[in-house]
């Protein structure tokens, strides 16, 4: 098979973003040769050491390295200043705008059964990542009984489309893995979020939008089921049964609160990757932030790191090799004898990477 090579964008950022990052290039590397692929790799600044010695947290550079020559990108953590400090703003968030990155998608796994949930935990949050309360359009003003403070909630029917379409295939690509896997008790099924018995308007476009979109034939025929709920209802579901959901796609705020509520389900932030995915390109990103507590120390988890580079590569449509990758992750965790310390183990990121290496 000719092997194709695909580039891939690095931004470390700060604290164990430099610890961690470099452990998503030596899983890509590590890759077995039988998939055909190969990569080249691009060292990119962004973040708030890139803002001390540079003046800006996120260079024109790391935008048109990533525009022009990338085919993904990995981000790893960027530490903010205390105080809001004048012109320092969020690399990340930036970048998610100037390459349209709508899609901020966050796979749920639970390691084993606990007590508390026997019944395993596998589900995706498909959260919108361009508008809703977002938008930033606030204003305040004096009322007569004091400030008034008012901000604006912006759903469209575009955006609202795109993103349950981008959670309609993520189903259908989760029930083709659990049809290669042999797991097939489990039908696919995409649950809408919202809150339109109070925001008749904003959160009733979000959802008919969302039930349409995801009522495409593609869909349909595969079987993938539609449900929708109030996201107060689902909040305690997700808490009392949370092996019922798939994937659940949400407007930005929801989506936000639910996707870091439901990492806290399966334990360590150092277990959760995500991806912030547009047409055509992803950028993996561990979910944990900074960590200046473990900093140079060497004990960063990985893990959250090595599925956002398999999330990264579902979304460049190399499943195959994301596979690889989940696998030998959890054959890890299975085991549970290499683990870092937050999750109760003695290990050095090191050695956990190599561990999975070795099972790829
Ligand atoms: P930031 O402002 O960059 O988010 P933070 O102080 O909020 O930094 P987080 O990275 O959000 O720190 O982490 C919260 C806690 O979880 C910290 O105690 C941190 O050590 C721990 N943690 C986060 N990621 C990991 C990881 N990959 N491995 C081990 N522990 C982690
Ligand atoms: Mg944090």
């Amino acid at each position: 098979m000719a092997s194709r090579t695909l580039r891939i964008g690095l931004i470390p950022g700060d604290g164990i973003g430099r610890e961690v990052i470099p452990a998503g290039r030596r899983i890509l590397e590590a890759l077995p040769t039988s998939l055909g692929l190969k990569f080249s790799f691009v060292d990119l600044d962004a973040g708030w050491d890139t803002f001390k010695r540079t003046g800006t947290a996120l260079p024109d550079q790391t935008v048109e390295t990533l525009k022009k020559e990338c085919d993904g990108a990995l981000f790893g953590a960027v530490s903010s200043p205390i105080t809001a400090t004048k012109g320092y703003s969020s690399p990340i968030v930036a970048l998610r705008k100037k390459l349209d990155l709508y899609a901020n998608v966050r796979p749920v796994k639970s390691v084993a059964p606990t007590p508390c949930f026997p019944d395993p935990i596998d589900l995706v949050i498909v959260r919108e990542n361009t508008e809703d309360l977002y938008v930033k359009e606030e204003k305040t003003y004096d009322g007569p009984n004091g400030k008034v403070a008012e901000a604006i909630k912006r759903i469209t029917e575009s955006a609202s489309s795109r993103i349950a379409t981008i959670a309609g295939e993520i189903a259908l690509r989760r029930q083709r893995v659990r049809e290669t896997t042999g797991e097939t008790a489990r039908k696919s099924m995409v649950t809408v979020t919202h809150k339109s018995n109070v925001m008749s308007q904003s959160d009733g476009l979000f959802r008919t939008t969302a039930r349409k979109a995801l009522e495409q034939a593609k869909f349909k025929d595969a079987g993938v089921i539609i449900d929708d709920q109030i996201v107060d209802s689902m909040a305690y579901k997700l808490f009392r049964e949370p092996s019922f959901y798939d994937v659940i796609v949400a407007p930005n705020l929801y989506g936000d609160i639910l996707s870091d509520a439901a990492a806290a389900l399966v334990g360590s932030l150092g277990l959760v990757p995500s991806a912030n995915v547009g047409d055509g390109f992803a950028i993996g990103e561990p979910c944990h932030g900074s960590a200046p507590d473990i900093e140079g120390k060497g004990i960063a988890n990985p893990i959250a790191t090595l599925r956002s580079v398999a999330l990264m590569l579902e979304f460049m449509n190399q499943e195959e090799a994301a596979a690889k990758i989940y696998q030998a992750v959890d054959a890890n965790l299975a085991e549970g004898k290499l683990l870092t310390p937050d999750m109760g183990g003695k290990a050095k990121t090191d050695e956990v990477v190599n561990d999975i290496i070795k099972r790829l």
